[in-house]
């Protein structure tokens, strides 16, 4: 379905768009083979709070952006290699629903679609673009990710001793390894977690403690893992809505289009067209696959 894009005229014009929408804050996106295979607005939890990020989904990469004007104008462009990609769907928690888990062995993330049939496209249009990926480049998806952090505002307290009261001057510090939010004197230790940074990385003691015995240990590869694992605040133990983004970035407060009314996501590769139409013109293409226009 989407290999039939490539080539194509329509294909080439979207991300052309995309470019031009990020201007001079994003890379130059259009290389050989690439397809956009949809886009559209996602709430992204952030560090500090929930917020409207403009999705594009590749089929080799995913990236987002900051909504400077809806539908014109983007900055903060983050691009994700979708081999390293993974997905984990998230039960509805109150105001929190329709979310899921992205994962990569750098940065993961929980995202909120507007609807759970939205939801479905996002997860089902993802998921085929990394298989198709992992398939065609013989690699096995990843395994170790960076750990979800949890948004400041759900710990008043250290997660590690918790004694100190966060304040605006004693400040909250996130574990890389598992994501907690903890005090300085929590978190005063490095580790070296290769796939994060090439540098050592704040972990709180309780981590620091597991991955030295770990390393130690020197069963080495699958215990850091482990330990990686058992320390993980992802998969079954935090909810949704406990969780943000484990870069810390918290982006930006800069809000251009915040209110605007729902665009439904769009998705270019129609996945019930058959891959063995070869040469349908772009043009019908298109026309054939038109979920919204409600602007
Ligand atoms: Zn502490
Ligand atoms: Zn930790």
């Amino acid at each position: 379905m989407v290999d039939r894009l490539v080539n194509s005229e329509a294909n080439s014009r979207r991300i052309a768009m995309v470019e031009s929408c990020f201007g001079s804050s994003g890379v130059p996106l259009a290389i050989p083979g690439r397809v956009l295979v949809g886009e559209g607005v996602l709430t992204k939890m952030c560090r500090k709070r929930p917020k409207s990020r403009q999705f594009f989904l590749f089929n080799d990469i995913l990236v987002y952006g900051n909504i400077v004007i809806g539908k014109k104008k983007y900055n903060k462009q983050h691009i994700m290699p979708l081999e390293e990609v993974s997905l984990e769907s998230l039960e509805d928690n109150g105001q929190y629903r329709n979310g899921w888990l992205i994962r990569t062995t750098t940065k993961s993330f929980v995202v909120y679609a507007a609807t759970s049939t939205e939801k479905q496209e996002w997860m089902a249009h993802i998921n085929k673009c990394v298989e198709d990926l992992l398939r065609k480049s013989g690699k096995k998806p990843v395994e170790n990710h960076a750990a979800v952090w949890v948004p400041d505002a759900e710990a008043t307290h250290c997660m590690h001793c918790k004694k100190t009261q966060f304040t605006m001057i004693v400040r909250r510090h996130h574990c890389r390894n598992c994501g907690a939010v903890v005090c300085g004197p929590c978190s005063s230790k490095k580790f070296l977690l290769p796939q994060q940074s090439s540098k050592p990385v704040r972990v709180c003691t309780a981590c620091y403690e597991r991955l030295s015995k770990a390393v130690k240990a020197e069963s080495s590869k699958t215990a850091i893992t482990n330990a990686a694992q058992s320390a993980s605040m992802d998969g079954n133990g935090a909810g949704a809505g406990k969780i943000a983004d484990s870069s810390g970035d918290d982006d930006s407060e800069e809000e251009g289009a915040a209110n605007e009314t729902h665009d439904e996501p769009r998705f270019y590769g129609d996945t019930t067209l058959s891959a063995d139409e070869s040469t349908a013109s772009s043009a019908a293409l298109n026309s054939s696959h038109t979920p919204s226009v409600n602007n």
